[in-house]
């Protein structure tokens, strides 16, 4: 698991993480099996289709986990 660092702002809010939080994002067939990959290897490391929002995006990024994570973002930083 990455720390947490906004990926739209880059803010790094470690010392206040309770501000923001993890969205899990529509996983793609990709980032099904690269999870599932994971597991079964027992690979700890960042999951797809997660990723961290400052507490000033958090809220935003929540409406958009309908979508995957990499269109969200996009939409999110236009
Ligand atoms: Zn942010």
């Amino acid at each position: 698991m990455r720390p947490p660092i906004c990926v739209i702002c880059h803010n790094d809010f470690r010392a206040s993480a309770n501000e923001g939080g993890l969205v899990k994002f529509k996983t793609t067939d990709k980032e099904k099996k690269y999870n599932q990959r994971m597991k079964n290897e027992k690979i700890t490391g960042h999951p797809s289709g997660l990723e961290w929002f400052c507490g000033e995006h958090y809220a935003l990024a929540k409406t958009y986990q309908h979508l995957a994570k990499a269109e969200a973002i996009i939409v999110l930083k236009s």
